[in-house]
């Protein structure tokens, strides 16, 4: 899919790249995203390193999805690398970082587009020796960094593995498998932490949620619709819900995915008690819930009232906890579950004139922080994805310049689409993610807003 706005448009037009190539502007790249019928990474696998994720992750690429090249020197090489995957898990000092630069560097101009680089270390704040602390918190300024140079819609990730994880590392595939894949086209260099559980696999990796069943808040449109379109792709059954007054695009929703539509909203007294009765007697209860409703109510704090202030903490924080609490309560969310929230790029770097949004959006993330460990005690995880600029009608409101602005400051120069948050929400709501928990993952090309 092509990047989409003015100035992506005009050098993509036959004047327009003519006119770019001269002037040497930046050309948007089109991202590769994902189809069922087409192989997970333009091109194979080139895996390096010498840690104790090596053999696992080799074991995870032997299936048919991936062509693993071990070493480019000594065996098989290719002219353009699909990914590059390197175990820093062996680093234990700082002197050998080097092995990150003797990996990459040769291969940085032998990639195909859309290629993905990962890094996989060890968790730092769980690691007791210094020297070793040092070097693997390390690998996230590399990360982050190598980002910022890669091209034509090349993404790097880092990965940080808990020191416990058991040998066969089974709760790591998910995360292996999203990164390396067209689902993570607009995801780039964030940071992802495995704990050491271990996970069950699916029986099929393109029907990852199949029999769950999931709840999507704010599913009458935009980034909350897609979630709903990706989730029973994979397999769920979807209860789409959405303020009564969405009515018609509610159940266009939920018709087009064979789910429920469920009129709610999501800051009534009784909104989950009604959802956790439904779902209990349709469907003996809800294994994931996705709080993606959410408002804005933009003002300079000056010219603030009280009720832009209310409405937005209203929706976009007491709401999501509230309905957890009450899930749980009601004993509606089962074992093995996910809670997956929506926060923001503005909960981050904050934003000027959403003293209120940005305020609610990094509460969210203090959802996560808090509930993580509690939900854990239940088999429950909880993440977050924070989207950057992401083409919406709530996108499509923003003045004309500031849209630009918004879409090509980030690597990936362009703004996302509501498939990228989606895919990122169906990797954590994944039971295969059984050990992911606490995170919060920005869906945001890079954007160097709060970076
Ligand atoms: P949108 O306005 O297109 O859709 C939001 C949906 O939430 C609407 O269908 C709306 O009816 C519903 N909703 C609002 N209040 C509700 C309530 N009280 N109960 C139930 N449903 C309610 O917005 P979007 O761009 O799709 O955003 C979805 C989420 O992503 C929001 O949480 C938003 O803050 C977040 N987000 C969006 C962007 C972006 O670039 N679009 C960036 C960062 C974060």
């Amino acid at each position: 899919m092509a990047a989409t706005g003015l100035y992506s448009n005009f050098v993509h037009s036959a004047p327009g790249s003519f006119i770019a190539k001269q002037a040497g502007l930046p050309v948007p790249p089109t991202l590769r995203r994902y189809k069922p019928s087409e192989p997970a990474l333009p091109g194979p696998v080139l895996l390096g390193g010498a840690g104790r994720v090596v053999e696992p992750l080799r074991e995870i690429l032997t299936s048919p999805d991936y062509d693993v090249i071990q070493n480019a020197t000594t065996g098989r090489s290719a002219d353009k690398y699909g990914a590059l995957v390197f175990d820093a898990t062996g680093i234990t000092s700082p002197a050998e970082l080097r092995e990150l630069f003797e990996f990459f560097a040769p291969n940085m101009r032998s990639l195909a587009p859309s290629a993905r680089f990962l890094v996989i270390g060890t968790t730092p704040e769980l690691i007791s020796d210094p020297n070793e602390h040092v070097a693997q918190r390390a690998l996230e300024g590399f990360t982050r960094s190598v980002g910022k140079e890669l091209q034509k819609g090349a993404t790097v990730q880092l990965v940080y593995v808990s020191p416990d994880a058991k040998t066969g590392l089974t709760g790591l595939e998910s995360t292996i498998r999203f990164v390396l894949s067209a689902k993570s086209a607009f995801v780039d260099a964030q940071v992802i932490r495995v704990g050491a559980d271990d996970a069950k696999a699916p029986a099929d990796w393109d029907k990852p949620l199949a029999g769950k069943v999931a709840v999507v808040t704010g599913a009458a449109r935009g980034i909350g619709a897609t979630i709903a379109e990706v989730l029973a792709r994979d397999g769920a059954h979807v209860i789409a819900a959405d303020v009564p007054q969405a009515g018609e695009a509610l159940s266009e929703t939920a018709n087009r995915i064979k789910g429920t539509a469920f009129p709610l909203d999501v800051t009534a007294d009784d909104a989950g008690t009604k959802l956790a009765e439904h779902a209990l007697e349709r469907h003996g209860g809800i294994d994931i819930i996705v709080n993606n409703a959410g408002i804005t109510r933009d003002k300079l704090l000056a010219n603030m009232d009280a009720s832009r202030w209310d409405a937005v903490i209203g929706v976009n924080l007491i709401a999501p906890q509230r309905l957890v609490n009450d899930l749980l309560e009601k004993g509606a969310l089962r074992e093995g579950g996910s809670v997956v929230d929506v926060s923001s790029i503005a909960g981050i770097a904050g934003n000027r004139g959403q003293t209120n949004y940005g305020a609610s959006k990094a509460g969210v993330i203090g959802l996560v922080d808090t509930y993580a460990p509690i939900l854990a005690e239940k088999g429950i995880t909880i993440n977050a994805v924070a989207p950057g600029f992401i083409e919406t009608k709530m996108t499509a409101a923003i003045p004309v310049a500031t849209r630009e602005a918004g879409r090509l400051m980030s690597s990936l120069q362009q703004g996302g689409q509501t498939v990228d948050v989606a895919e990122t929400v169906a990797y954590f709501a994944s039971p295969a993610s059984s050990a992911i928990t606490g995170n919060v993952v920005r869906v945001c090309g890079q954007g160097f807003l709060g970076a």
